[in-house]
């Protein structure tokens, strides 16, 4: 009998490269996605395949679905800055109540569960680098409160259903991911330089572009994520690159690596944008054996065609 995964989110970015990650593993695939940032066009080469299936539908509300399943990956929810200041009540209902849902449908099929949580738990961070053990600095009631706030509940309901009701859990706490399917003005940095830059249009750098984060390759975040389903680990694990960059360098590597004529713009920060960020992935590297295979130097020349054509196609 092959294994049964549902991936909630599954034609999302990260989803859908979780879908064809699981199923190349000789996996069952169900794939739920309401479609209102995934797109099905990152799927569309799965389905109609023997072991997958898709169904638009919105996990905020009773779920149920045939047969037995292994796996829940709860990886539906926006997931920009613009996505929250668009969609802010979806944003946190898919991270309450969705998560609540696909708890509950964990327990009806006992099946293990992972909730795909976020380096946004963390907020503006006091401690640098971030370990797992550390509490965070969020700010409930600004833009970014509905997504760190959703997530941070996602995670206290998911030790809850894990402590009272014993079912078998784990949560990653994802760092800003970047790849092929990334949806071209979802307002992320990357795509946007990686946009701009391709097109010889200005740089837009938010604030002096001192902030940092650290970029991890999409492969490298599956390849963790698909280890964490299969340990014993039920605390939370940062899966990331710490490879740290300032975003105004961040900006000029993207001008050199595209070759591009753009110069740089500073444009105002955003409110309670973090101004540090990096993961401490020595738990992963503990309890995973997993570190990152890819530099950003190496994942960005891999992403650089995909986004070639996606200026070509659709802007
Ligand atoms: N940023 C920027 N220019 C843009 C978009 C984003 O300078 O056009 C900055 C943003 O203010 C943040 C960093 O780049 O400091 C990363 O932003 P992103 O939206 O990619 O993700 P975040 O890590 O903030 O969730």
């Amino acid at each position: 009998m092959k294994k049964r995964v549902l991936i909630t989110g599954g034609a999302g970015f990260l989803g859908s490269h979780l879908c064809d990650r699981y199923y190349a593993e000789g996996w069952e695939v169900i794939c739920i996605d309401n479609l209102i940032t995934g797109s099905a066009s990152n799927i569309t080469h799965l389905i109609g395949k023997d072991g997958f299936q898709f169904i638009k539908y919105d996990v905020t509300n009773y779920l149920d679905v045939d047969g037995p399943l292994d796996l829940i990956l709860h990886f539906a929810s926006p997931a920009s800055p613009i996505d929250y200041l668009e969609m802010p009540i979806q944003t946190l209902k898919v991270g309450s109540l969705g998560t609540h849902k696909t708890l509950g449908l964990a327990r009806a099929k006992n099946s293990r569960y992972l909730l795909a949580s976020t380096s946004e738990v963390y907020g503006d961070p006091l401690e640098h680098p971030q370990k797992e053990t550390y509490w965070g600095n969020v700010n409930p009631t600004g833009y970014r409160g509905v997504y760190d706030e959703a997530k941070r509940f996602a995670e206290a309901m998911t030790m809850a259903y894990h402590r009272y009701h014993n079912i078998d859990t784990r949560i990653v706490r994802i760092f800003n991911t970047y790849g092929s399917r990334m949806r071209l003005r979802d307002g992320r940095a990357l795509p946007t330089f990686f946009r701009q830059a391709l097109c010889n249009e200005p740089i837009t750098v938010f604030g002096d572009g001192s902030q940092t984060r650290s970029f991890t390759y999409v492969d490298d975040l599956v390849e963790g994520i698909f280890r964490l389903a299969e340990s014993n680990e039920v605390e939370p694990v940062n899966i990331g690159n710490p490879e740290e960059i300032t975003i105004l360098d961040f900006a000029k590597e993207i001008i050199e690596i595209t070759g591009s004529k753009s110069e740089i713009i500073f444009n105002d920060l955003p409110a309670d944008d973090p101004k540090i960020r990096q993961p401490d992935i020595s738990k992963a590297k503990r309890v995973l054996n997993w570190e990152p295979a890819t530099s950003r130097r190496e994942g960005l020349l891999k992403t650089m065609q995909y986004f070639k054509e996606q200026v070509l196609n659709h802007d």
